[in-house]
This record gives structure tokens, sequence and C-alpha cells, in this order.
């Protein structure tokens, strides 16, 4: 039996220590909040996505090359299926939606039963919890961490688990400063970087807030006649101060960082096809149905709000019926269905991401025991490590199977 102390009591907090005690270890955790799991209970909007559907293969494949390498033995270590089967064991029965979603089957609170089941199982495996304590700091010399601050007060163990999350939505507890720390231990870090976040826009559309675009392609490129950097096929909906849902969110990280190098422009095709083919259908239309209005063709692709602004600022480039059009304004409805400018946008937040890409270098962790390299006592894992998934349960799947790596002694 060796002591153990958690830091952090999140997903990834919680599983490592209840897997930790249920080995037989006397652990402790300290988490910042007076309550567990804050994060979690925020998750899919309150529902806790808590997982994807499929084999460790399947799921490995949502994530980037280098994250996918390093997951691979804690997914096949506890995958989907083992946090499904844990759940319904603690009596949270969840269902799979038809995009591969995992949540608790629907019924209000959901996220709260979810880290009930992880505050049952922690509790009768025996784990000392102590709420309300932020850690200030560690101190040690590779090959060993000697203790960690607390309050003034020295918290030593045999083995310390760092489960201390990324660095969005600080208001639950996930400040960021814990790569701080161990980089000054020589500890490779990446610095911490926004994804999953909404993205404002340098000419946001408040009046279209709430309006969405459904089923299209969200395009970024380097600069408004740069080239194509990557794209996103999925819905985003207008906020007050620019872009949020599935395809926002996803391009959010990479946004950022064509931004940061210097240009980068969005725009949205709700039409997902070459622009010559609308082009060449449109000019069949012009035959077919002279008499058609711009406006109505517009209608076909576009939300009520959207046309009704485009309309009035094409002004005379666009003559009303389809007949009368000139070859501009074929090129300006053809464009706002390819390629709906969505303009500049402005800096990404980190605060308001889902998860903050960035953390405990992976190279420097063993992905078999979660243990950094070099050193004899210390392991990471959840959020902490440069891990960020895609939308869709995958975040917490990650930190739910580190955890239990990393709780494994
Ligand atoms: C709004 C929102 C919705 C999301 N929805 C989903 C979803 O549906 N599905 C999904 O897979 N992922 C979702 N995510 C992402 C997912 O919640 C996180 O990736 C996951 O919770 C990370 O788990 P973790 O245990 O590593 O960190 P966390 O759950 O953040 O836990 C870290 C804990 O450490 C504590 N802590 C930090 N520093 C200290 C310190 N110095 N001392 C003591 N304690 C400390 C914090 O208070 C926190 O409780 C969502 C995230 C957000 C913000």
């Amino acid at each position: 039996m060796v002591t153990v102390l958690v830091v952090g009591g999140g997903a990834a907090g919680l599983v490592a220590a209840w897997r930790a005690a249920s080995l037989g270890h006397a652990v402790t955790l300290v988490e910042a909040n007076g309550r567990l799991g804050v994060k979690l209970r925020i998750s899919g909007g309150g529902k806790c996505n808590v997982t994807h559907e499929g084999a460790p293969r399947e799921l490995l494949k949502a994530f980037a090359q280098d994250q996918a390498r390093f997951l691979r033995p804690a997914l096949h270590a506890f995958g989907s299926a083992e946090v499904v089967e844990l759940l319904r064991r603690e009596g949270v029965p969840t269902q799979a939606r038809d995009n591969g979603r995992i949540f608790p089957l629907d019924r209000p609170g959901s996220a709260g039963a979810v880290v009930a089941a992880f505050e049952g199982l922690v509790e009768r495996a025996g784990v000392t919890v102590r709420r309300g304590l932020r850690a200030t700091g560690v101190t040690g010399q590779a090959p060993h961490l000697q203790a960690l601050q607390v309050d003034g007060e020295a918290l030593s163990a045999d083995v310390f688990i760092l489960a201390t999350g990324g660095a969005s939505y600080p208001e639950t507890g996930t400040r960021g400063e814990v790569p701080g720390w161990l980089a000054s231990l020589g500890i490779p870090v990446q610095p911490w970087f926004p994804a999953l976040s909404p993205i404002p826009l340098r000419s946001p559309r408040p009046a279209w807030e709430g309006v969405p675009l459904r089923a299209g392609v969200l395009r970024l490129s380097a600069g408004k006649e740069g080239r194509r950097l990557a794209e996103f096929a999925g819905d985003l909906v207008f906020t007050r101060f620019g872009i949020s849902g599935p395809a926002a969110l996803e391009l959010s990280q990479a946004t950022e960082r064509a931004r940061r190098a210097g240009a980068a422009w969005l725009t949205y095709a709700t039409v997902a096809t070459l622009a010559e083919a609308v082009d060449a259908a449109l000019q069949a239309e012009q035959q077919s149905n002279p008499r058609l209005l711009a406006e109505t063709w517009l209608r076909r692709h576009l939300p009520e709000r959207i046309v009704a602004a485009v309309v009035t600022e094409a002004g005379a480039t666009l003559s009303p019926m389809l007949k009368d059009l000139t070859r501009a304004g074929r090129k300006l409805l053809v464009a706002q269905v390819t390629a709906l400018p969505l303009g500049e946008p402005q800096a990404v937040s980190l605060a308001r991401g889902e998860v903050a890409a960035g953390g405990i270098a992976l190279a420097g962790v063993d992905p078999h025991t979660m243990a950094l390299r070099g050193w004899d006592n210390l392991r990471v894992c959840g959020e902490l490590l440069d891990i960020d998934g895609p939308v869709g349960g995958y975040n917490l799947q990650a930190a739910f199977s580190t955890g239990y790596l990393a709780g494994s002694i």
C-alpha cells in the first residue's frame, strides 16, 4: 500500500482516486472547489456527453495523430464501454444518440447524476476527500516530488497525481497554473491555446444573433484571397459577437492559429458544391423560370433574415427577377450560398473554450502509466495533458481513460 495524493476532483481526478483506492492504496483527493466535478456538471449543456460510442481504435481516429498514439493504451485499458458499464452499475444508464454521442438517459440533472456516481465510487473506495483546498505549488527535484503546497501546509505522499484540468472556464476552478509549476521543475509543457470556443468576428452581425446556418461547410482561408487552410462540415449559429455552434467550435483552434500567423478569413457554404456548378444551375433556372425572384432563389439556401440583409446590401447589383440578372448579380448570388463571407476573426477566447489545447507535453509522459519521465512519484492525467479532442464526448473519455491509468499504481 502506498499513500497517494490526487489534486483535482474533476473527471480525471475522480477516476484516478477511485482506481488507486480500489487497488488498496491510501488516497487523498484535494479539490479547490467546495464541491467535486464542477466542470462535469456543466458539460454537454448540463446533460453531460460522457463518452462516444465505439471501439478504442474508432475513438482514437477523432484525435490528432500524436494524441491518438499517446491515448491508445489508456483507451484500451478503460474505454467507452467501460465508462458506460461503470455508470450503469452505479444506477446511471446511458444511451447513444444517432451521432454516436453517449449521454445519461434523458432526465433532469443528468450531469449531476454522473458526478454523484463518481462521488459514490470514491467514497465507497475509502478516498479521503478534502474540498475547498487549493494547491499553490509543488516542491521537489527530479526524480522525486517532495510535497504539494496547500494553504501554507506541505502535503506529502508516496505518489502524486495531478489532475487539475485545463485553463478554460476558470470560474470552474481550472485556472491553468499547474503547467507553470512543472515547467519550473524542467518538465516540458506546451502553452495553453484556445480550442472548441466561439469565434468573435471583426464585423459581427448582431442583427443575425440566433440565426443558424445548417448542413453546410465552414471554411478557413489565409486571408480573403488566401489559400484554404481548413474546413468543417456542420451547423453554426450567429451570436452577438460572431459565430458559435459545432462548426465554429471545431475550427476555432485553427482559426486562432491562422489569425496569429497573420491572416484568417472565414466563409460558410450552405451549398457545398463548386461555385461553377451552382452558377450553371442558376443559369438553367434563369432559362426555365425567368420570373423567379432572386430573393426567392436565395431563400432556398439561406435563412430569411440573412436574405433580407443580402438583398438590401446588394442594392442595384441584384435585379429582382432572375431574367434581368447581370453577370455581377449572378456572381453575387452564387457567392452568398457557396462562400457567405463571415470575414476576419478576432482573438478566440481561451476562457470560453470547451477545452484548452496545450498542457503537459505528451513526449514527457509514459502513456502506459501517466508517469512523468524522469520522475519516480509524479503522474498527470486529464486535460492537464496536451490533449484536446473534438466535441462529442471525446474529452471526457480521454480524462476518464488517462485518470484510470494514472490511478493504476
Ligand atoms: C461548457 C463545457 C461543456 C463541455 N461539455 C463536454 C461534453 O459534453 N463532453 C465532453 O467529453 N467534454 C466536455 N467538456 C470538456 C470536459 O468537461 C473536460 O475536458 C473535462 O472535464 C476535463 O476533465 P479533467 O478532470 O481533466 O479536468 P476538470 O474536470 O476541469 O477538473 C479539474 C479540477 O481540478 C481542480 N483544480 C484545478 N487547479 C487546482 C489546484 N491548484 N488545487 C486544487 N484543485 C485544483 C479544479 O477545480 C477542477 O475541479 C466541456 C467543457 C466545458 C467547459
